[in-house]
C-alpha cells in the first residue's frame, strides 16, 4: 500500500508519496492484527491516508528482526566505518529527495514550508552526515599496566518520538544509535508517521541489512507500551510528554531495568531585561513561542519582562504576533509563517489553556481564541498580560502559540520566579550587560541557556533537560555516549 498525492503549489510541485506498511525486517508489512491509524492534515482537518498501527504482535516481530540482525550483521560484527558509509548513504538520499520529504511534512504537520524545508530538514540531514562521520571515532582508553575501555553499543534499542518534528527527532535518534552500532525499532507518533514511513523507504535503498532499522507507527497505549515493556529492549529513548515518560521509566523498572533517556516537556522562561536591545529581544521572544505554532519542547513560553521596558515590550511584541496572524494559512504558500497546531485534540487542549488563563483573570493582549479560517486547526498568535507566577498559564506547558508575560523588578526576584517550576529545558536572557547574562544563565536551572537568542539548535551542541524535563543528552558528542556502554577489559601483563 501507498499514499501518493500530486501537488501544484507555489513552493513546491510534483508527486509526494510514501509506503504505509510497517518497516520490520527490511520489508514493509501489514500489521499481523490488521489495525490501521487515519493521518490527518491539520490545515484542513481531512483525511490524508491511513498506515498500519503496530500492536505488542508486531513489537515482537520488529525486535526479534532486530536482535538477529544486531548478532549477524551490526553491532561489534560490522567496522565503524562500514556504517557510517551507510549512514552517510542514506543521509545522500535524503538530501537528493529532500523537498518531497519537506512537503510531506507540511502535509502531515502543517508546518509552513519555511520552516519544513528551511529548518527541519535542514537539521535533518545535518545531524544525519554528522553521526556519520563519528561512526568510526567510537573508542576506549588505555589505563596503565593494563586495563583499556571500550565503548559498546546496547544492542536492541527501542525510540518513541512525537509529532512536532517528526523526521528531525527520527534523525537524532537513529543517527547515534547505528553510529555507534546499536539497532533500532522506532515508533513515530501516530499523528505523524509518514515522513518517518517515507524513510524507511531509503534505509531500504540505502543497503542497511534487514533487521538494523524497524519502524512502526502505532498508538502509544499499545505499541509504545509494549516496546517499554519488552525484555529484549536494552535502551529506550524517548522524546514526548512528562507524563509518557514517566510511564516508559515505570515500564522500565517493572520489567527488565533497561536504560532510559528522556526528553520530555518544557516552560522556559524568557527574561527580558530594561538594557536589552528591545528590537532583538521581541524578535526572538516571537521566535521562541510561535514557531511551529508553539509546539516546540523549548517554546520560550514564561516572558519575564523588567518594569521599565515592560510597557514597550507588549507593545511590539503584540505588533509582531499581529503581523504573523495575518500570514497564517496554507503550509504551501509562500508567505505563510503561522501554521495549524497537529490536531484537533491539541487545538482543544491549547484552547482550554486559553479559556483557563482568562478565568484566571490574566489578560489576552492579543488572540485569545481560533483563528477566522474555517476549516483546519488554527489558533491565533496569543499574549496574555497581567499573569502572575501561580497562574497555571505561567505554570503548565500550553504546546501551543500562547506567550504568558510577567512583569519584574529585579535581577533576584527574576531568577526566583524563572526557577519555580517543576521544567528545566531551556531558557534565554536578554541583556546588554555581559556579566549579568553569565550571571543570570548560570544561576536557571535548565539544560540549555540562550543568550541574546532563543530556541536556537545546533546539530553538534547537546539538547536535553533538567529537573522533569528529563535526562540524557541528544545530539553532539554527548548522545553518543548515552548509545554506548562502557567495559573495562583488564589484563595480568
Ligand atoms: P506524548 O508523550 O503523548 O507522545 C509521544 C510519543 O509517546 C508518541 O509516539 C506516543 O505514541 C508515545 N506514547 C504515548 N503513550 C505512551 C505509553 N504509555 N508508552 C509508550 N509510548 C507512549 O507526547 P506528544 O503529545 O506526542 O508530544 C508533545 C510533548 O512532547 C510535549 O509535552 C513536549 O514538550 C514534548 N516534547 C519534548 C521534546 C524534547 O526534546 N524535550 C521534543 C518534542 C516534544
Amino acid at each position: 500500500e501507498t499514499f501518493k498525492v500530486e501537488l501544484d503549489t507555489p513552493v513546491y510541485k510534483g508527486s509526494v508519496s510514501c509506503n504505509t506498511g510497517l518497516f520490520i525486517n527490511g520489508k514493509f508489512v501489514d500489521a499481523v492484527e490488521g489495525g490501521t491509524i487515519d493521518v490527518i492534515n491539520p490545515s484542513t482537518g481531512k483525511l490524508l491516508t491511513k498506515v498500519a498501527a503496530a500492536t505488542s504482535k508486531d513489537v515482537d516481530i520488529a525486535v526479534a528482526a532486530a536482535k538477529k540482525a544486531y548478532k549477524t550483521s551490526w553491532g561489534l560484527k560490522v567496522p565503524g566505518a562500514q556504517r557510517g558509509e551507510l549512514l552517510m548513504k542514506l543521509a545522500t538520499l535524503l538530501e537528493a529527495n529532500i523537498d518531497e520529504f519537506a512537503a510531506l511534512e507540511c502535509l502531515n504537520v502543517g508546518k509552513p514550508w519555511s520552516e519544513s524545508r528551511g529548518f527541519d530538514m535542514k537539521l535533518t540531514l545535518q545531524t544525519l552526515k554528522y553521526y556519520a562521520g563519528w561512526a568510526d571515532k567510537v573508542h576506549g582508553h588505555t589505563i596503565e599496566k593494563l586495563a583499556y575501555t571500550r565503548h559498546e553499543p546496547y544492542g536492541v534499542v527501542g525510540q518513541i518520538v512525537p509529532w512536532n518534528y517528526p523526521l528531525t527527532m527520527v534523525s537524532w535518534k537513529i543517527g547515534p544509535a547505528l553510529a555507534t552500532g546499536n539497532v533500532v525499532v522506532l515508533k513515530p507518533s501516530e499523528i505523524t508517521p509518514l515522513t518517518a514511513l517515507k524513510f524507511a523507504s531509503l534505509v531500504q535503498e540505502a543497503g542497511f541489512p534487514p533487521g538494523v532499522v524497524n519502524i512502526i507507527p502505532g498508538y502509544g497505549a499499545t505499541a509504545g507500551a509494549a516496546i517499554s515493556m519488552h525484555p529484549d529492549i536494552r535502551k529506550i529513548a524517548f522524546t514526548g510528554s512528562t507524563l509518557t515518560g514517566r510511564k516508559i521509566q515505570e515500564a522500565s523498572a517493572k520489567s527488565n531495568l533497561k536504560v532510559v533517556t528522556l526528553e520530555l516537556g518544557g516552560k522556559s522562561p524568557n527574561i527580558i531585561f530594561d538594557d536589552a536591545d528591545l528590537d532583538q529581544a521581541v524578535k526572538w521572544a516571537a521566535i521562541g513561542i510561535f514557531s511551529n505554532s508553539g509546539q516546540v519542547c523549548t517554546a520560550g513560553s514564561r516572558i519575564y519582562v523588567q518594569e521599565g521596558v515592560y510597557d514597550a515590550f507588549i507593545k511590539a511584541f503584540s505588533e509582531a504576533a499581529a503581523g504573523l496572524n495575518t500570514k497564517t494559512g496554507d503550509p504551501f504558500s509562500e508567505g505563510t509563517i503561522h501554521g495549524p497546531v497537529v490536531s484537533q485534540t491539541q487545538f482543544d487542549r491549547v484552547m482550554s489553556h486559553i479559556d483557563a488563563a482568562k478565568a484566571e483573570g490574566a489578560i489576552p493582549f492579543i488572540g485569545g481564541e481560533r483563528h477566522s479560517l474555517t476549516e483546519g486547526f488554527f489558533v491565533k498568535p496569543t499574549i496574555f498580560t497581567n499573569c502572575t507566577p501561580d497562574m497555571k498559564i505561567v505554570q503548565e506547558e500550553v504546546f501551543g502559540p500562547v506567550a504568558a508575560v510577567v512583569k519584574f523588578k529585579t535581577e533576584d526576584e527574576v531568577i526566583e520566579m524563572a526557577n519555580d517550576t517543576n521544567y528545566g529545558l531551556a531558557c534565554a536572557v536578554f541583556t546588554e550587560n555581559v556579566s549579568r547574562a553569565v550571571r543570570v544563565s548560570n544561576a536557571l536551572e535548565a539544560g540549555m541557556a540562550w543568550v541574546n537568542c532563543n530556541i536556537t539548535t545546533e546539530y553538534n551542541v547537546p539538547f536535553g533537560g533538567y529537573k522533569q524535563s528529563g535526562y540524557g543528552r541528544e545530539l553532539g558528542a554527548y548522545a553518543i555516549d548515552t548509545y554506548t556502554q562502557v567495559k573495562a577489559v583488564h589484563i595480568n601483563v
